[in-house]
C-alpha cells in the first residue's frame, strides 16, 4: 500500500476497515491545536498508486472489505474528479464494498454542489467524519477552523438531503478557561439541529509544535482545568437534545467512555460526577501529560 508521509489517522470506529490513501496531508492545515499534518504538503495521491492499492486490497483481503476508509486529513476536499475516479475504481474492483468513509471539513462539504454530493452518495460515500469541534463561534474562529456554527447546521442539512450520513467531532477544552459553559450552550444548540450518527469526543492537548503554544505563552489562550473539562463534557451529555452515540473512549480523554444518549445518560452523568467530586486535578493532569499524540 502506498501510505506516504504524514499521519495515517482514522477514527477509532474505522480502524477495522480497509484504508486507502487518496490524498496526502490536510488541505487546511492551520488549526492552532493540530500538529497532525504539519510539514506535509497537501496533494492528491498518484492515480496509478490508488489503482495499485485497490488491486492489493482485492488480492490480499481474505474476506473482502465491506467498507473502505479513504485516508488523508480531508479526503472529502479532493476534487470531485479525483474522488469520482477512486470511487468508481472501488466499485469496479471491489464490488462487495457497501460504503466508503473519510474525513471531511465543513468547508469541504460547502465547496461541493448538491449534484456533487448526490454523485458521491451514489458512488457509495456514507458515514463521513466531520471535524466540527463544537458550535461556539469565538472558539472556532480563534482556533482557525475555517467554519462557523451556521456553516455546520447548513452543511449537515445538505448532507442529510443528499443521503450521506455523518459523525461530528467535538473538541473539549476548545474555548479555553472560563468559556466552557458558553461553548456547551452553543454546541448543544448547533449539534441539536443536526443528525449525527456519533459525536466523537477528543480533548484539547498542548502538543509540541502546535501554533496554540505561542498563544498560551503570550497569554492569548488559557487552557481549561481538567476538572472543568469533565464538567464541560458532563454538561454536554446532560443537555444534548438528540439521540446519538457519544464516543469518548480515545486515550486523550482523561475519563474515557462511550454512551448512547439518552439511554445511558443517567449512568454516565453519575460516573462523571464521581470523578469530578473526587476533585483530583493533579491526577487528571498526570494523565494529560502522558498523551503524546492525537
Ligand atoms: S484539525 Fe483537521 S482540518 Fe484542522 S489542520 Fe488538523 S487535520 Fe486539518
Amino acid at each position: 500500500m502506498h501510505y506516504s508521509e504524514g499521519a495515517q489517522w482514522r477514527p477509532l470506529f474505522e480502524t477495522t476497515q480497509a484504508a486507502l490513501q487518496i490524498v496526502i496531508g490536510c488541505g487546511h492545515n492551520v488549526c492552532k491545536f493540530c500538529t497532525m499534518y504539519k510539514g506535509t504538503r497537501y496533494r492528491m495521491s498518484d492515480r496509478a498508486e490508488i489503482e495499485a492499492d485497490i488491486d492489493e486490497i482485492a488480492r490480499f483481503w481474505i474476506v473482502p472489505p465491506k467498507r473502505i476508509f479513504l485516508t488523508g486529513g480531508n479526503a472529502f476536499g479532493a476534487s470531485q474528479d479525483h474522488l469520482a475516479f477512486a470511487l468508481k475504481l472501488i466499485r469496479e474492483k471491489l464490488p462487495q464494498t457497501e460504503s466508503i468513509g473519510c474525513f471531511a471539513r465543513v468547508s469541504d462539504v460547502k465547496a461541493k454542489t448538491d449534484e456533487d454530493l448526490r454523485e458521491l452518495a451514489e458512488l457509495g460515500v456514507d458515514d463521513i467524519s466531520i471535524g466540527a469541534e463544537g458550535g461556539y463561534d469565538p472558539a472556532l474562529a480563534f482556533m482557525g477552523k475555517g467554519h462557523t456554527a451556521s456553516d455546520i447546521i447548513e452543511q449537515c442539512a445538505r448532507l442529510d438531503t443528499a443521503g450521506i450520513s455523518y459523525s461530528l467531532f467535538y473538541l473539549a477544552g476548545i474555548a479555553g478557561a472560563g468559556k466552557w459553559k458558553d461553548n456547551v450552550r452553543a454546541t448543544v444548540s448547533v449539534f441539536g439541529q443536526t443528525h449525527p450518527r456519533r459525536i466523537m469526543v477528543h480533548t484539547l492537548t498542548q502538543f509540541p509544535g502546535a501554533p496554540l503554544l505561542r498563544d498560551i505563552e503570550r497569554g492569548n489562550f488559557v487552557p481549561e482545568d481538567e476538572l472543568d473539562i469533565l464538567r464541560e463534557l458532563r454538561m454536554l451529555c446532560a443537555e444534548l437534545p438528540i439521540d446519538v452515540l457519544v464516543l469518548a473512549a480515545h486515550y486523550g480523554n482523561t475519563v474515557p467512555f462511550n454512551a448512547w444518549l439518552p439511554e445511558n445518560r443517567d449512568e454516565l452523568l453519575a460516573h462523571l460526577d464521581r470523578v469530578i467530586d473526587r476533585g483530583n486535578e493533579d491526577a487528571l493532569r498526570t494523565i494529560r501529560k502522558s498523551v503524546k499524540s492525537m
